[in-house]
């Protein structure tokens, strides 16, 4: 039993069980995925704080109750297919593979893509493939999918996940302006042509930087201003 395994015990009762989140497939795989091993080693000791932590290339991985209260809203199932937007850490793609039968994962910076594929064959999820690309296209070849979550918030919902959804299928991301508010979105695929869509919670995400997401111009110019 590892020194973490009471702060992740922890963690899900106080920032996770007891702020609302009760699917018990959710608070499961919480309790089961090493947070420590997706964080660099010199934030290990804040692994299980109720916070995001920065990962490298100006990304972090989120904080736990977000990655909980998406999933739970995203409401996974044993045996669905998942496609999940912006790996970073693989973290939230970990917590997915603890529940569904498989999760592609969709990630734009390569150095990420090769740490986070590296670490989730460590931790021994077989379930997650990790690809390089802009995740605002989606992954056609994979698709449709029964949930697809992103953890990285666009100026609308791609057009592209919109229709890689499965029947029933649900969508979960934050959209909102790129560095101002931003609002959880759940989009419900109820039938070819019918789309259900509702936002909840106010979230802080990285900017969705693609074909389809922000601008990568003007993620530069403003990183380049200060
Ligand atoms: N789910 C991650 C959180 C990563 S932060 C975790 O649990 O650690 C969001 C990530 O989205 C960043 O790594 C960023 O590089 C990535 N990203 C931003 N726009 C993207 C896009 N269009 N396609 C794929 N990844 C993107």
């Amino acid at each position: 039993m590892s020194e973490f395994t009471e702060a992740r015990e922890r963690m899900v009762e106080w920032q996770i069980f007891r702020r609302g989140v009760r699917d018990p497939l959710v608070l499961a795989a919480m309790r089961r995925v090493p947070r420590e091993a997706f964080v660099p080693p010199y934030w290990h000791e804040f692994a299980y704080d109720d916070t995001p932590l920065p990962i490298g290339g100006g990304q972090s991985i989120s904080q736990p109750f977000i990655v909980a209260k998406m999933l739970e809203a995203a409401a996974l199932h044993p045996g669905e297919r998942v496609l999940d937007i912006g790996t970073g850490s693989g973290y939230a793609a970990a917590i997915a593979a603890e529940i569904v039968a498989r999760v592609d994962s969709i990630e734009r910076d390569a150095e990420l893509v090769e740490a986070a594929r590296e670490r989730l064959q460590r931790l021994g999820y077989a379930n997650v493939s990790v690809h390089l690309g802009d995740g605002t296209a989606g992954l056609a070849e994979h698709a449709p999918y029964d949930a697809i979550i992103a953890a990285a918030s666009g100026p609308h919902v791609p057009t592209a996940l919109r229709a890689q959804l499965a029947c029933g299928g649900r969508l979960v991301m934050p959209v909102g302006s790129e560095s101002g508010r931003q609002r959880l979105v759940k989009i419900v695929r109820s039938s070819e042509q019918e789309y259900e869509e509702h936002a909840f919670g106010d979230v802080r995400f990285v900017p969705l930087v693609g074909g389809d997401g922000w601008p990568e111009r003007g993620r530069l110019a403003a990183r380049w201003a200060g």
